[in-house]
């Protein structure tokens, strides 16, 4: 995408914001959700057949937007183009999304989904951490969770192989664990799209740290499992 900064980077109206008003107002409706994994459902439905049947590790979820056209690409370009500059926008987006503000309020701490150390020397900056400051400054906490090592492009891999990849790939700052005990965890992160990942560091906030619940807040969603 061409960073011109008053142009809208879907529409190309301007003068906008990184993404203008009416391309927000079209593309970022919010959509009724599952409380647990933040993917779609029937209006007054609160929790998805899947979730019902297997709670998963977290106690809610939610999502500000699809990961899908236009934000598959914006995102990419915060993440891949070395443009940080998006979080502030797509921040705010997820700070607007139903239920985000009420769960930042009640956690007692926020932790970012970490890079490894060298995918963070790589990129230079942690999409995750940033969204996580524009979320809130007093409670966050970003050298609470390590993620160990990188797990190869989840895309190209099967459900099972994911979740073997990432049964090792986090742990706990040892000075910083006794933190956790009893307190209530928000996760930040850019893209949800199985759940493995924040499903993976969840289990290690709770079995490792003490944590009593876990929550996450994700910027985008995939729309359908895959
Ligand atoms: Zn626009
Ligand atoms: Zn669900």
């Amino acid at each position: 995408m061409t960073r011109i900064p008053s142009q809208c980077a879907v529409c190309r109206a301007w003068p906008a914001q990184r993404v203008c008003e009416e391309c927000v107002r079209r593309f970022a409706r919010p959509v009724p959700r599952c409380r647990r994994c933040a993917i779609h459902v029937l209006s007054g439905q609160p929790i998805c057949g899947p979730c019902l049947l297997h709670p998963p590790t977290l106690s809610s979820c939610h999502a500000a937007l699809d990961y899908a056209f236009p934000w598959s690409a914006c995102i990419a370009d915060f993440k891949f183009h070395d443009d940080p500059s998006w979080a502030g926008m797509l921040g705010q987006l997820m700070m607007q999304a139903p239920g985000v503000a009420d769960a930042v309020q009640q956690a007692d701490w926020v932790l970012p989904i970490p890079l490894s150390r060298h995918r963070l020397r790589e990129r230079g900056y942690n999409q995750a951490a940033l969204l996580a400051q524009q979320l809130t400054r007093d409670r966050l906490q970003p050298d609470l969770l390590w993620r160990l090592q990188d797990t190869p492009a989840q895309a190209s891999l099967t459900r099972a192989q994911r979740l073997r990849n990432l049964r090792h790939s986090f742990a706990l700052n040892p000075g910083q664990t006794p933190l956790l005990k009893d307190r209530r965890v928000l996760l930040i992160d850019d893209v949800m799209t199985t759940g493995a990942t924040l499903h993976s560091a969840a289990r290690v906030l709770r079995q490792a740290g003490g944590a009593r619940e876990v929550h996450a807040c994700v910027l985008a969603r995939t729309p359908a499992p895959c």
